[in-house]
């Protein structure tokens, strides 16, 4: 029994209610090639996905993208940053906030409807006030159809990456899609994942039977692992990412443009998350080591907000509802300094 609550106009309905305008279609678009000549190597940059867990509300997001893109002028000769303005939120047991898109208001019940009209509003705005272009979580890959035209990167959660219909709708992505690693942790899973992104298909999608062309910009991104007794264990290390690397290497250009994003907190950081910090120059360290790693390292997925930390309720302006994210003055020292290594 499904009982109807509110009918969700379709996405063309809703994009033609709320459109791009034109000045900052022609942003996301620059941006978007930039992103895309990161993960095929025509660019050296680093991609640096940053910004809260989850956007739980409007105002403090704007307030951080305007400071990312003042902080991106210092830096865009190295570093293409992307703001997370991540609006959907899986949940490990499936119930609790679900973002934005679900619960515009998070101390209020699910409007969905409300939520696709206010994250549209949230993400035209982010470009319009910080000249940056966002990513967000693909979690329900139906729902991409309401955000497509706003977005310059797109994940894959690591509840949904061995998940037919992702992979499927991935594929027909024109944008880097950052599949994770599950939370099992293999890496042929993960590599199969992104081979299944990166090629052709043809499937069903919004009362359509489609074909894509297949994704080039489909990579991996490791977030670590938990083990059978519930415990994370990292895999950013070098052992794990040459894993990675030769798993692109053995398959003899099947898997095209061999790139891995490190998310750094997660089950990387065991969600301590100043541990950010530590393992983002750990990874700088190994790419000016060795340099098969540095070609396959493409950037950093780092968790931060206006403040430190996380709450429960939304009390303090600027902190995370979900995950702990590092507080902004850590964030730009950071980011600085991914530049000055990079
Ligand atoms: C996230 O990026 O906030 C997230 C939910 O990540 P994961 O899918 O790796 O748990
Ligand atoms: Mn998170």
């Amino acid at each position: 029994m499904f009982a109807r609550q509110i009918e969700i106009p379709s996405a063309e309905e809703i994009v033609t209610r709320i459109p791009l305008p034109a000045e900052l279609a022609a942003i996301k678009a620059e941006r978007d090639a930039l992103a895309r000549d990161v993960i095929t190597g025509k660019s050296n940059k680093l991609l640096v996905i940053v910004g809260p867990c989850s956007a739980h509300e409007s105002a403090p997001v704007l307030e951080y993208v305007r400071r990312l893109g003042r902080l991106n002028e210092r830096v865009k000769d190295k570093l293409v940053l992307i703001p997370r303005i991540y609006t959907n939120k899986p949940r490990t047991r499936g119930v609790g906030y679900k973002g934005m898109f679900s619960q515009p208001d998070p101390e209020n019940s699910e409007n969905i409807l409300k939520g696709i009209l206010t994250i549209r509003d949230l993400h035209i705005k982010a470009i319009g006030e910080s000249g940056l272009s966002a990513a967000d979580e693909m979690l329900y890959p139906e729902n991409y159809a309401y955000v497509e035209d706003l977005l310059t990167y797109v994940a894959v959660g690591a509840r949904s990456s061995e998940n037919q219909l992702h992979r499927l709708v991935s594929s027909g992505i024109e944008l880097p899609v950052g599949i994770k690693n599950s939370t099992g942790g293999s890496i042929p899973v993960l590599l199969n994942s992104v081979f299944a992104a990166q090629n052709p298909q043809v499937f069903m999608y919004h009362n359509w039977q489609v074909s894509t062309r297949g994704n080039e910009y489909a990579h991996a991104v490791l977030r670590g692992r938990v083990d059978h007794h519930g415990n994370d264990i990292p895999n950013y290390h070098y052992e794990t990412v040459m894993q990675v690397l030769e798993g692109y290497v053995q398959s003899n250009g099947e898997l095209k443009n061999p790139a891995i994003v490190i998310d750094a907190n997660h089950s990387n950081s065991g969600k301590r998350f100043r541990q950010q910090i530590r393992i983002v120059e750990e990874v700088l360290q190994n790419r000016n080591y060795d340099a098969d790693f540095k070609r396959v390292i493409k950037g950093f997925m780092i968790e931060s907000f206006l403040e430190e930390g996380n709450q429960k309720h939304d009390v303090v302006f600027g902190k995370s509802i979900t995950d702990p994210c590092l507080g902004w003055d850590d964030t730009e020292r950071l980011i600085l300094d991914i530049a000055e290594k990079a």
